[in-house]
C-alpha cells in the first residue's frame, strides 16, 4: 500500500542513498514482519518479491539432494533478499528461511526492476552490495570445509550480532545445527567450549555474547575477512 509504512525503516542500504531517491522508492515499498521459520524462496521457484531486512534476518541455504540444507549466507539490515532480480534474474537459487523474526520492506520483483533501472544510486549500492554477499558465500564455501564447528560457530555468533545489532539473540541448537551442517552433539560440544571460555552464555535457547573480542579471537579468519570486504565497500 502506498505511503503505509508504519515499521522504523533501519535497512542500511536504503538509508544509505540519497534522500530524494530513498524518497521515492519508499511509495513501492510494503512492510511486512517475517516470522522465524517462514521460507520465502525455494530453490527453482519464482521471486514475487525482494526483501529489505530492518531487524529480521534471513539465511540463504543451499540444498544438497533435495532435503539436506546447509547456510551459504545471511542477510540482515545491510542488504537485499532477491539479488536475482536487478541481475534480470527471475528465479531463486537458494532457498531463503527467515531465522530471525523481525520487519523488513518488500517490493514486487517487476516494480523493483523498473526502480533498478531508474536509479543509478541504487544500482551503484546492490552491485557494492551483491559484491560483499558474493564474498561472504565464497569464504561460507572455504570455511564450511576447512574450519572447525568452534571457530565456525564462533564466527556465525558474530555475524548474527552484527546483523541484529544486539548481543543477545533466541537460537536453538537444533536450528544452529542444520545452519552449521553439523550434528547436534558437535554444536553442543562447540557451544559448551565457548561458554567455558566465558566468551558466550547459553541457556534456554538464548545466545548471550559475553566478551566480543574474545568471540572475534575465537572465530575463524573468515569473520574478518568477510567483514573487511564490506568496510571497504
Ligand atoms: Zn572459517
Amino acid at each position: 500500500m502506498p505511503g503505509a509504512i508504519q515499521a522504523p525503516v533501519t535497512n542500511s542500504l536504503l538509508a544509505s542513498l540519497p534522500r530524494k531517491d530513498y524518497q521515492r522508492l519508499l511509495s513501492g515499498f510494503e512492510p511486512v514482519t517475517l516470522t522465524f521459520g517462514e521460507i520465502i524462496y525455494e530453490p527453482g521457484k519464482p521471486i514475487r518479491h525482494v526483501y529489505f531486512p530492518n531487524n529480521s534476518l534471513v539465511s540463504l541455504l543451499t540444498l544438497a539432494d533435495g532435503h539436506l540444507a546447509l547456510e551459504v549466507g545471511m542477510v540482515g539490515h545491510e542488504g537485499m533478499v532477491g539479488t536475482p532480480v536487478p541481475l534480470g534474474v527471475n528465479v531463486s537459487a537458494v532457498r531463503a528461511l527467515v531465522q530471525g523474526s523481525g520487519t523488513a520492506l518488500r517490493m514486487t520483483s517487476a516494480r523493483f526492476r523498473k526502480e533498478f533501472h531508474d536509479c543509478q544510486p541504487l544500482q551503484r549500492a546492490l552491485y557494492r552490495y551483491i559484491h560483499v554477499l558474493m564474498a561472504q558465500v565464497t569464504q561460507t564455501a572455504a570455511c564450511n570445509r576447512f574450519h572447525v564447528v568452534e571457530a565456525r560457530l564462533a564466527r556465525w555468533l558474530l555475524m548474527t550480532r552484527d546483523r541484529v545489532r544486539a548481543n543477545q539473540f533466541r537460537l536453538t541448537q537444533e536450528f544452529l545445527a542444520h545452519m552449521l551442517g553439523v550434528r547436534r552433539v558437535g554444536v553442543t560440544k562447540a557451544a559448551s567450549a565457548l561458554q567455558k571460555r566465558k566468551l558466550i552464555r547459553y541457556s534456554r535457547g538464548e545466545i548471550n555474547i559475553l566478551d566480543d573480542k574474545g568471540l572475534e579471537a575465537a572465530a575463524c579468519r573468515c569473520y574478518q575477512i568477510v567483514k573487511d570486504v564490506h568496510d571497504r565497500a
